[in-house]
């Protein structure tokens, strides 16, 4: 009998198991797909919003502002990239102050610090690039930058450090109430548990809905957006905004932690929760819309599109907490946009309920930090040879775009909750996120994905499942 099972390993699921690993536990991440960080989690703007957007007083707003607060010190104890670069709020119209000036008091109802209206001539230094048509700009200096991927390893590789188990390829199916707990029935057999997480993503509802009489609903909005080469990644060096409207922030510009560009998202609802393809509406609305802010964006440096669906609920708010009707089931859902900036402080909040529930006690021996894959690329000239010399894999170059070595793929696959896949490898350590999109370093990659786990090349996956990349004709013929 588990303490808490946790359905879902994406920010929410691994920033709460995390924060359990605190405490003498038994606790297990289930997660359908075949690695964490595959849900939206992998796919959204990588903002760690300053906090003023949310309504005042709601607890989006409440877990925007904390999320934003504790993002410094945690990126620094679980080793990922971060950084406070800032944002901005462009008004093209002076007859839009108004709204500016309502962001701003906004930001200081929720507690957000530093905000500031910038004039033209202010945000004209500020950002050269910015359109020429710009009236106003309202600056949130404590808003930064993410890697999402880097961010939920972090914390879900900690936890495992700390304990907590996860299970992979298996997928939650039913929930039936049982004496002082639940069973969780997935394709992989039934589990017992006292406790229950749901933190499914733009599934929340369905698992919500099988416990609850109070029904909640999810629709799964997307976002498109344009990925563009490192060499455009200097464009702008703030997050830019568009004054946000009535489906939300809008399309933005951003650089991203790892140098890109990046341009969007829309904002489209679908019913489909596994739509996460673009169209070409929506890339043209993403281009159109980014150019009325920042001008003269390099638009043939594009390297990829992709989307991310919002667990958009209803009620346009986080809902956690202990179910009313469901005893022992808690939600954490509609977990949309500040989703990924609030996580720790969800992790937190979600812990916190549990340890009062349970007594639950602190363990003595937690590990609070954890280390990333080696870059040999942030160390000295002679620390490189000397690594070099003693492990000649970090001499071999894998990913030219990005400059990955072998050794950084081999760290990725063997460490705890290592890669499995290609996409495995690439969130790890970018191997394949460059400007040749991985045509040229997958079969390598493939290689040593297949000589590390010891399976042949047919076994390799682009992402888990059936996306195989090479397959056996004479055994197909068979
Ligand atoms: C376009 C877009 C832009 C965004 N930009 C930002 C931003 O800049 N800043 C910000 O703070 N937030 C942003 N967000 C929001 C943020 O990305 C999300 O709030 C966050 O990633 C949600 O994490 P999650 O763990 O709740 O959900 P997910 O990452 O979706 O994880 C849910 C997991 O549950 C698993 N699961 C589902 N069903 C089952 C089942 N039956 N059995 C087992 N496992 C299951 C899924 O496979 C998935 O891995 C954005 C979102 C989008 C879509």
């Amino acid at each position: 009998m588990y303490d808490v099972i946790i359905i879902g390993a994406g920010v929410s699921g691994a920033a709460t198991a995390r924060e359990l690993s605190r405490y003498k536990i038994k606790a297990c991440v289930i997660e359908k797909e075949e690695d964490v960080c595959c849900g939206t989690s992998k796919a959204n703007s990588a903002l760690v919003h300053a906090g003023y957007d949310a309504a005042e007083g709601s607890l989006k707003a409440k877990l925007n502002v904390r999320g934003n607060q504790m993002m410094e010190q945690l990126s620094r104890d679980l080793d990922f990239p971060f950084k406070k670069n800032g944002s901005l709020v462009v008004c093209l119209h002076e007859e839009d102050m108004p709204n500016l000036q309502a962001l701003y008091d906004r930001g200081i109802a929720n507690g957000v610090k530093e905000l500031r209206i910038l004039n033209r001539e202010e945000l004209k230094e500020m950002e050269p690039n910015i359109s020429d048509q710009a009236y106003a700009a309202f600056y949130a200096p404590t808003a930064g930058i993410v890697c999402p991927f880097g961010m939920n390893m972090a914390m879900a590789e900690n936890a495992n450090a700390n304990g907590v188990e996860f299970k992979f390829d298996t997928e939650v199916t039913d929930l039936k109430p049982i004496d002082k707990g639940w069973e969780v029935h997935t394709d992989h057999g039934v589990f017992q548990t006292k406790y229950v997480v749901n933190a499914a993503g733009v599934y929340a509802d369905r698992f919500h809905n099988m416990v609850s009489e109070e029904k909640i609903h999810i629709t799964p909005r997307r976002g498109d957006y344009c990925l563009l080469d490192k060499s455009a990644g200097n464009h702008v060096s703030k997050t830019i905004f568009a004054l946000p409207g009535k489906y939300g922030k809008g399309i933005l510009v951003a650089p991203t932690v790892h140098g890109n560009l990046l341009l969007g998202p829309t904002a489209i609802d679908i019913d489909d929760k596994e739509g996460t393809n673009t169209t070409r509406e929506g890339l043209d609305q993403v281009i159109a819309k980014a150019e009325m802010n920042v001008k003269n964006i390099p638009l043939r440096q594009v390297i990829t599109s992709f989307a991310g669906l919002r667990a958009h609920e209803d009620g346009n708010e986080f809902l956690i907490g202990e179910v009313e009707d469901a005893k022992g089931f808690i939600d954490c859902a509609g977990i949309e946009s500040p989703g990924l900036t609030s996580a720790p402080a969800i992790g937190e909040m979600i812990a916190q309920i549990l340890k009062e529930k349970m007594n639950l006690e602190e363990k003595e021996d937690f590990i609070a930090t954890r280390k990333g894959i080696l870059d040999p690329n942030t160390l000295s000239k002679e620390e490189r040879i000397a690594l070099i010399r003693e492990k000649p894999e970090y001499g071999n170059i894998i990913c030219r775009c990005e400059m990955v070595t072998e050794g950084e793929i081999m760290d990725a696959i063997n460490r705890p909750l290592g890669a499995k896949s290609l996409d495995g490898v690439k969130r790890r350590t970018r191997a394949g996120m460059g400007r040749c999109q991985a045509g040229f370093c997958s079969p390598r990659t493939m290689e040593i994905l297949a000589r590390e786990r010891h399976v042949s090349m047919f076994d390799i996956t682009k992402s888990g499942g059936n996306s195989r990349i090479v397959t056996d004709n004479n055994k197909d013929s068979l």
